[in-house]
């Protein structure tokens, strides 16, 4: 694959990454460095047009939104948290597959009036108890919500599940369903426009791979 003008992808290290890298391969990108030593956060690829960037992934969607990446990589759990305001989302790559959840204790009782709810999804959490008229405290977190019930900090917590092999492992269990979420591929809006077959074309590509797989 060929690309006309400079393409940018934004991609952040970890699960995203390795499941990322694969698909890329598979439309002909790879990066030239070797990805497990290097310290590098810009990548030259086998494309002389086509850089990758690696950052944190909640930086993803903000990296796009200005133009500073063409695309990028990220969970639709930050896409939530961060509004898509800049963003197209053209594809859901089906990787880093998952499933947000309200999660607690067995008994807890989630429809109490002022449920303390502790996650680092809040805006998604916030979402979820409004569009049933629960009123809720909101507790944001940046990591390991597992430990917020058990030491009295929350009632419950929103969090991604997986296995639930986590929860387990703390007597919590979920509790309430939210949204599925999976890796979804962002587009700038102004580089859609300006760069359009380029952007077309990668986008075709990496839907045909989806596609087949
Ligand atoms: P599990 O024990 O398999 O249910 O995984 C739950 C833990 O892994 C939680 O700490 C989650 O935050 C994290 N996790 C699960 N799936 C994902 C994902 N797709 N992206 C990021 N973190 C995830």
């Amino acid at each position: 694959m060929q690309f006309k003008t400079p393409i940018t992808i934004a991609l952040s290290k970890g699960r995203i990454f390795k499941d990322t890298l694969p698909l890329l391969e598979k439309i002909g990108i790879h990066p030239l460095d070797d990805i497990k030593t290097t310290r590098k956060l810009i990548l030259d690829t086998n494309q002389n047009n086509v850089k990758l960037v690696l950052i944190r992934a909640t930086d993803v969607p903000t990296y796009v939104q200005w133009g500073a990446a063409d695309f990028g990589v990220t969970g639709k759990d930050v896409l939530l948290e961060h509004g898509g305001d800049g963003l197209y989302e053209p594809l859901d790559l089906k990787i880093a597959q998952c499933q947000l959840w309200v999660a607690g204790y067995p008994d807890a009782d989630t429809h109490v009036r002022r449920l303390r709810v502790a996650s680092k999804y809040v805006q998604s959490a916030r979402d979820f108890f409004h569009a049933r008229g629960q009123q809720i405290e909101l507790i944001k977190l940046y990591g390991s919500m597992e430990l917020a019930p058990i030491v009295g900090l929350a009632d419950v917590i929103v969090d991604l599940v997986e296995t639930g092999n986590t929860l387990k492992a703390n007597g919590l269990v979920p509790l309430e369903f939210i949204t599925d979420i999976s890796s979804r591929l962002v587009a700038n809006k102004a580089s859609w426009k300006t760069k359009h077959e380029d952007c077309k074309k990668f986008v075709n590509a990496l839907r045909d791979v989806i596609e087949q797989e």
